[in-house]
């Protein structure tokens, strides 16, 4: 049975999605979703970083305290850039940042320890 795990990884020229096999008509604005988070990964940690991510240790991987920043700002980018493109509503932004920030105070735990 599938996991229903879903993702993607941005590299420097290109991205890696991990997507379920649905019709695409069924995954269109997710697909777009994600596809818009990842290109504004070219903007944080790709271009904008700390040295953990600059000189990310792999082996040993430290998380980096903004982590906030480089999710935050992409996933404010992704769904801002759809608002100005007319994909969708002002109001729509609002709902998805309104549920973002519910989501990140309710099922977060804000107390991990960052080196
Ligand atoms: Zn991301």
């Amino acid at each position: 049975m599938p996991s229903g795990g879903m993702g993607a990884l941005e590299h420097k020229n290109s991205s890696v999605y991990f997507l379920p096999e649905v019709p695409f008509e069924d995954i269109a604005a997710t697909v777009r979703d994600v596809c818009a988070h990842e290109f504004f990964h070219i903007v944080t940690p790709l271009n904008i970083h700390s040295e953990e991510i600059a000189d990310f240790n792999f082996i040993v991987p430290n998380m980096s305290k903004h982590l906030w920043l480089y999710e935050g700002q992409t996933e404010y980018a992704a769904h801002h850039a759809q608002v100005k493109a007319g994909l969708i509503s002002k109001e729509e932004f609002l709902l998805r940042m309104q549920g973002k920030i519910e989501n990140s105070m309710n099922y977060y735990n804000d107390t991990v320890l960052t080196l």
